[in-house]
């Protein structure tokens, strides 16, 4: 399980939310991927390569922890502004930053049902926006993740009810920048 270093963020994301999605269901996925693995075959690989190998169970499974450890890491209370390196390379691949944050946002009230919306650079350093149903991550694609959006209704629920975009708007809040700039 990673530890949170937070147990609200703010206004964003309730002390709630975070203890049932943290602590009940990211706390589920690790219990099955705990019991999954032994036997598989794949319990010595680390997470991202397990997840390009299972499938089934085992793959939705280590999918969410991965997901969810990436998803929670990257808040923060008192987060890190944008850097110049990632703002530079947003303004080359989606023409400004808020036009990246506005597909992104788009392509998150868009996805139907549960998944992700994903940034991630591919093998040039071309920075893309995928959507990901229910527990794929776009490793399984050669991609390299660095942002992503929890679009479940688990991740909002509580606090915006059907309002997703109101949710997704909100993330921009709490993005710690250098997280995510680490990740490239
Ligand atoms: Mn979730």
């Amino acid at each position: 399980m990673p530890e949170l270093p937070y147990d609200a963020l703010g206004e964003v994301i309730s002390k709630e939310t975070l203890s049932f999605h943290h602590g009940k269901h990211l706390k589920a996925y690790v219990d099955n991927l705990n019991k999954m693995l032994p036997g598989s075959g794949l319990e010595n690989l680390p997470l991202s390569e397990v997840i390009c190998k299972a499938e089934g169970g085992l793959f939705n499974n280590a999918g969410q922890v991965m997901n969810h450890a990436m998803y929670f890491e990257q808040f923060a209370n008192n987060p890190k502004p944008m850097g110049e390196k990632m703002k530079a390379l947003l303004e080359r691949d989606f023409g400004s930053v808020e036009a990246f944050k506005k597909e992104f946002e788009q392509k998150g009230v868009t996805l139907f049902g549960s998944g992700w919306v994903w940034l991630s650079a591919d093998k040039d350093g071309k920075l893309v926006i995928t959507q990901q149903k229910n527990a794929e991550n776009p490793v399984t694609m050669g991609l390299t993740p660095l942002l992503t959006f929890d679009v479940w209704e688990h991740a909002y629920y509580l606090d915006y009810q059907n309002r997703r975009a109101d949710y997704l708007t909100a993330l921009w809040q709490i993005i710690d920048w250098q997280v995510v700039e680490n990740r490239l």
